[in-house]
């Protein structure tokens, strides 16, 4: 259990900033994930009454501001249009309807969980995050950073025309993934993430013919298991992920250069 002595709707990023500064204070998202921690909060932060839960489309990208839960992302016609039901995909498997109503693209990305399923498939697309004090970073840099008390105050998904698919395996509908695969493509140019590894998202980056034959596509595969490490953990050892990734990876990619997406 987790407890909290003050609570405090932000008036401003800034003043949630400056209360941030404190360690014993906490922003919180859908608080789904605090509360399965023991933290002594001293003063909770809620974001919510900054206009961060919007999904913004214009020209260039999406902005997701850090309070839209994970279900307006599932159901935003925008995003499924243009990603073909990915990022819905990436989500479906979470527990259930009432969790996604609650739980925060803020909260999801700030922790940078082993098992995030929106985690890979926002590294596979040319994906953004806003910090309240650290500008505009890429996401595959944001992965790498320390979880400091900067402020998520925006994802930001860039339309670069990428086709993307998005698949996990688990050993029963809504549990915690054992492996997570996104596979997008722009012209030559291919990028991979898995996650759950058990470990955070990794990205790869390669290029492939027009028309790839199967030894082409093997080949690849074979220098994307060997460039990611996978590890063990209750749920799968290294060796299974390992071959789970080669298969999950091979199936995405067939199914973008056979035309198919989820919208279909
Ligand atoms: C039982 C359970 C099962 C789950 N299963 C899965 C799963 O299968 N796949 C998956 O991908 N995810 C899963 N999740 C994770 C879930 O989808 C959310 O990512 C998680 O709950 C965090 O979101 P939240 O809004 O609840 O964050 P909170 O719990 O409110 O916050 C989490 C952390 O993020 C910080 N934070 C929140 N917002 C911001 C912000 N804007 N800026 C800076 N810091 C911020 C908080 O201070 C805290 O440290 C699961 C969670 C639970 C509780």
């Amino acid at each position: 259990m987790f407890t909290i002595d003050k609570y405090i709707v932000a008036e401003s990023l800034e003043q949630a900033f400056e209360l941030n500064k404190n360690r014993r204070n906490t922003i919180i998202g859908g608080m789904l994930w605090l509360k399965m921690g023991r933290k002594k909060i001293g003063t909770a932060i809620d974001l919510s009454a900054l206009g961060l839960n919007s999904i913004d489309e214009d020209e260039d990208s999406f902005r997701i501001g850090c309070m839209c839960t994970l279900r307006e992302i599932e159901t935003h016609e925008g995003l499924n249009n243009y990603f073909g039901c990915s990022l819905a995909k990436s989500v479906e498997n979470i527990v259930g309807v009432q969790m996604r109503n609650l739980a925060t693209i803020g909260g999801s990305i700030y922790s940078r969980f082993g098992f995030s399923d929106i985690l890979t498939v926002l590294l596979a697309l040319d994906t953004y995050v806003e910090l309240y004090s650290g500008g505009i970073v890429t996401l595959e840099k944001y992965l790498g950073m320390p979880l400091d008390n900067d402020i998520l105050v925006s994802i930001i998904i860039k339309k670069d025309s990428r086709k993307i698919l998005y698949s996990s395996y688990r050993l029963s509908a809504t549990d915690f993934p054992v492996l997570t695969c996104a596979v997008s493509n722009k012209g030559n140019k291919w990028f991979t993430a898995h996650g759950a590894r058990p470990m955070k998202a990794f990205l790869n980056v390669f290029e492939l013919s027009s028309s790839p034959d199967d030894d082409e596509i093997n080949n690849i595969i074979s220098n994307i298991k060997d460039r990611t490490i996978f590890g063990t953990n209750m749920r799968a050892g290294s060796e299974y992920r390992k071959t789970l990734a080669g298969v999950l990876t091979k199936r995405n990619i067939e199914a973008i250069l056979n035309g198919g997406n989820y919208a279909d």
